[in-house]
């Protein structure tokens, strides 16, 4: 049976596709960032996948840095993965009841992480944040949570906010449809701001029921913390009663096993992932102290339900990407793979004097303008923007595609081997230098 888009021969190019689809979604997308906003083109409209690598509908293969905004660790239909999904479906693809599934990732991912002693699977990890929230609230009775400006937690309403007036913490929604009472619940610091961070505590500390922040900041650039700065939000959540929560939707199960939390040896009260737990079909889940969780229903007042929760394609595919990642060792392979990567790219750069620098953790890689080490937003160049766009679009061009925001990371996967990395540098660097080499040098 084909798998081919439901769509005249004719429609098969991208700016028609757009059009059409400008009809029926806001936008013409299912999520913002995919239509390309502020880069001047249409967005690709892709048919196809694997490993590395994306095909658009008009046939153009690209190396793939995006790979789904992080979930696709092992890269596109990873075969091991693709046998357990197809698997699954030929045995069912929902219940909406008990089964073994669920059970088993649920096992596998609570086994060695010490802080995760129960979870809850959900569909998302927006939903994920949501939930962690709403726990947190009901164990400390408590009505404030605190943000870091810069970490993004998915699209809840009350996280949905930005530094207010000069008023300690005071948050304003950064996204209309937010009622002034759900934003006013929200407290925002900067990160790497010890002052702010200090001042809140003392103003508002015993109103605050958690801290949520990402520990590894990756949806604003990669905004790299220093452990001490995340080690005093730690304790100063804890001496005033709040809990901390990580936000580790990206970061769990790609910088390490344990994610941030492991490689910070820094144990949350409540954590949140998703993207890679899934292996690329809709999974999240929230999780910690067996005490925290054991209040949600049906055990206990908190309550929170999913019809698709625990999806057992979904579990099935998280399960055989994270056994896969644990036999080939694969952490430890991407982030050599992705050192030497973003070393290449940044001695190109500084040969010619282009105006980039590529950050990276683990296999997460940013490239931003250059300049002193980013920690906060408001310490990316106005640059960034423009320039990124430039590069983008080039290297676009050319069979690269980067997710298209200048303050989206890059992901790179097991599929992206040293010689693809390389190839992929080379282009980044050639088109960077024709389109930003003669200017810079003048
Ligand atoms: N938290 C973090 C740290 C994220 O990066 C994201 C998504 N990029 C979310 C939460 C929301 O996840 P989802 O898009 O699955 O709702």
């Amino acid at each position: 049976m084909s798998t081919r888009p439901n769509t005249t021969e004719a429609s098969l190019n991208s700016d028609a596709l757009f059009l059409r689809a400008k009809k029926v979604s806001p936008g013409g997308v299912h999520s913002p960032v995919r239509s390309f906003k502020g880069m001047d083109r249409a967005p690709v409209f892709f048919a196809r996948a694997e490993g590395p690598y994306l095909w658009s509908v008009e046939g153009q293969r690209y190396i793939d840095f995006c790979q789904s905004f992080g979930p696709l660790i092992l890269g596109h239909r990873d075969s091991e993965v693709a046998s357990a999904v197809h698997e699954m479906i030929d045995t069912a693809w929902s219940f909406g009841a008990c089964e073994p599934y669920s059970l088993e990732l649920a096992e596998y991912l609570t086994k060695d992480l010490p802080w995760l002693q129960k979870l809850r699977f959900v569909s998302s990890g927006t939903e994920a944040v949501m939930s962690a929230l709403r726990v947190a609230r009901a164990a400390t009775k408590r009505r404030f949570v605190l943000k870091f400006d810069g970490c993004y937690h998915g699209h809840v309403d009350s996280l949905l906010v930005k530094s207010g007036s000069g008023l300690a913490g005071e948050a304003t929604s950064s996204s209309a449809g937010i009622s002034d009472a759900v934003a006013g619940e929200t407290l925002v610091v900067s990160l790497d701001d010890d002052a702010g961070l200090e001042s809140v505590f003392r103003t508002h500390g015993q109103q605050i029921a958690a801290v949520i922040i990402e520990p590894l900041p990756a949806n604003y650039g990669l905004l790299k913390q220093r452990e001490d700065f995340l080690r005093s939000v730690a304790n100063q959540a804890k001496k005033v009663g709040a809990l901390l929560i990580f936000d580790e939707v990206i970061s769990g199960f790609r910088v390490a096993k344990g994610g941030m939390a492991a490689r910070l040896g820094l144990h949350p009260d409540l954590v949140t992932y998703g993207k890679i737990i899934g292996g690329g079909f809709p999974v999240g889940c929230y999780g910690g102290r067996a005490d925290l969780m054991d209040l949600v229903a049906p055990l206990g007042p908190v309550y929170q339900a999913g019809t698709l929760s625990a999806n057992p394609v979904g579990m099935r595919a998280g399960l055989r990407t994270l056994q896969k990642m644990d036999r080939v060792d694969g952490w430890n392979v991407l982030e050599k793979r992705t050192t030497k990567f973003a070393e290449q790219l940044n001695i190109g750069f500084a040969k010619v004097k282009l105006p980039f620098f590529v950050d990276h953790y683990a296999s997460l890689f940013w490239i931003r303008s250059a300049g002193p080490e980013i920690r906060r937003i408001e310490q990316i160049p106005a640059l960034q923007a423009k320039n990124f766009k430039t590069l983008f679009l080039a290297a676009l061009e050319k069979g690269v595609y980067l997710a298209p925001n200048a303050f989206e990371v890059g992901f790179v996967s097991l599929a992206h081997t040293d010689e693809i990395l390389d190839q992929a540098a080379k282009i980044i660097l050639a088109v960077a230098q024709e389109k930003m080499g003669r200017e810079n040098l003048a």
